[in-house]
């Protein structure tokens, strides 16, 4: 866990020499700086009910869809817009399908909320009706890899395949295929957006960032609130924040407690939540 930790602290600044192309400040706010590259380790992988992590499914043909607009080259940091709308926010949820998907998929649907899941082939393969129930309550479904490496220790072909074989299997489970992909732990080069381009992929980080992953399965009320203020103090300073939060394996049931109150604050403040479906 910890080499990871500090991987992606250290390839920070590569990421934010990639994103320069990218209209920082333009939508996100006046000096607001992505903060990218920090996402936390998912975690064990679900497991399949033989008790094995799931092996990828073979790749017979380039699953990248037709139907997928043509993505913008480039990682984006900030909502798509609204019409009617001078701010939108989008929430969007890694690592899953997990124990507490369930929770936030219930949440979510209570208020009327979209947002965009971004999972694991692993962990799909082994919660099959949860990928279905994202489809089917009309939630977008992202492509976060087969199993969650650092893409930027992996040849061009190793992350063409773990980009091919989530969406292999999300197609196999819900017909599908994902128009939008986030690296594991916001890291990324050349390479993987060179990838996601030929694959018709929007590479979409995020530019608020409320910490959950490291309540590391805790419920206590300490971090409840605080993956409230964060998601609040950043998101407010933005008029199109993208909020990632987490919804790993093993569950983590602090996000799904701080929820009502992130979508109620954002309302209260005029923002129209939004996919990262444009
Ligand atoms: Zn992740």
């Amino acid at each position: 866990m910890q080499p990871l930790r500090y991987l992606g602290i250290a390839t920070a600044a590569a990421v934010i020499v990639f994103g320069a192309g990218v209209a920082f400040g333009a939508p996100g706010g006046a000096g607001s700086v992505p903060t990218a590259g920090r996402e936390g380790p998912a975690g064990a992988a679900a497991r399949m009910p033989d008790g094995r992590i799931a092996t990828p499914p073979a790749i017979k043909y380039l699953p990248a869809s037709a139907s997928c607009p043509v993505p913008a080259y480039g990682p984006q940091f900030y909502a798509p817009g609204y019409r009617g709308y001078a701010k939108t926010v989008a929430l969007t949820f890694d690592d899953g399908p997990g124990k507490t998907t369930g929770r936030i998929l219930r949440i979510l649907r209570h208020f009327r909320a979209p947002a965009t899941f971004f999972n694991i082939g692993q962990n799909m393969a082994a919660r099959p009706a949860l990928l279905r129930k994202e489809k089917r309550y009309g939630f977008v479904l992202g492509n976060h890899t087969w199993s969650h490496p650092d893409l930027t220790t992996l040849t061009r072909r190793q992350q063409a395949a773990q980009i091919d074989e989530a969406t292999a299997e999300q197609r196999s489970i819900t017909g599908t295929t994902p128009c939008v992909f986030r690296p594991p732990y916001g890291n990324y080069n050349a390479t993987t957006l060179s990838v996601a381009r030929d694959h018709r992929l929007a590479v979409w980080l995020w530019s608020v960032d409320p910490e959950d992953w490291k309540a590391d399965g805790s419920a206590s009320a300490y971090w409840v609130h605080r993956i409230i203020r964060l998601a609040e103090t950043e998101g407010i300073q933005l008029q199109h924040p993208v909020i990632i939060m987490h919804n790993q394996p093993a569950g983590n049931p602090a996000t799904a407690l701080a929820l009502p109150a992130i979508i109620r604050f954002f309302r209260h403040h005029h923002y129209r939540l939004v996919t990262l479906s444009g």
